[in-house]
């Protein structure tokens, strides 16, 4: 895993049409040479491992800019889950059902301060909008669905990160 991130490999998840063949359990992201721990451990796949050491090294890279800290702590919810999109009940499986997705719901930091989506993304400076937007914006860049507040009701508290296809050639990307 190239040291960018701190986890295992787990054997085959396969449940009805969800699963992955080698799923990683990640327990930390290694960023600007620290490895910074995830509040709990994740599942993905080698893709999302790959990406997310990039992104939360940038995020990292604007808080020492903008506001002299760093990141401490990354506040993770769902990764890998066997569901359809968004939770209906009928649709399209979820990138969570292949393990190709994290939902992130904040940063804890160097100086003390916790950031969180919600209320952060839509708040003021104190409560981290513009670490929050820069975020977002960043991840754009490495992933291909980004999904946060602006985005719908179900990304009111959680940004949505996956390296799904869109398009015909998969080279679309999704950002809201
Ligand atoms: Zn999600």
């Amino acid at each position: 895993m190239d040291g960018q991130v701190t986890g295992k490999q787990m054997p085959p998840i396969q449940e009805g049409q969800c699963g992955i063949q080698s799923p990683l359990a990640l327990t930390a992201i290694t960023a600007n040479g620290r490895s910074i721990p995830l509040s709990a451990a994740v599942t993905t796949d080698c893709g999302m491992a790959t990406a997310l050491p990039d992104w939360i090294s940038e995020v990292d890279n604007y808080l020492k800019a903008h506001d002299k800290t760093q990141i401490k702590t990354i506040d993770v919810s769902t990764s890998y889950d066997c569901r359809n999109v968004d939770h209906a009940k009928v649709g399209n499986l979820s990138f969570h059902a292949f393990a190709d997705a994290l939902d992130v719901m904040g940063f804890g930091l160097e100086d003390g301060r916790t950031i969180s989506i919600d209320p952060g993304f839509n708040g003021t400076p104190e409560q981290g909008r513009d670490i929050l937007h820069f975020a977002r914006d960043s991840a754009c860049t490495h992933f291909m669905t980004v999904l946060g507040p602006d985005a719908d009701s179900f990304h009111q508290n959680n940004m949505h990160l996956d390296l799904g296809c869109h398009g015909k050639l998969c080279t679309a990307r999704l950002c809201e």
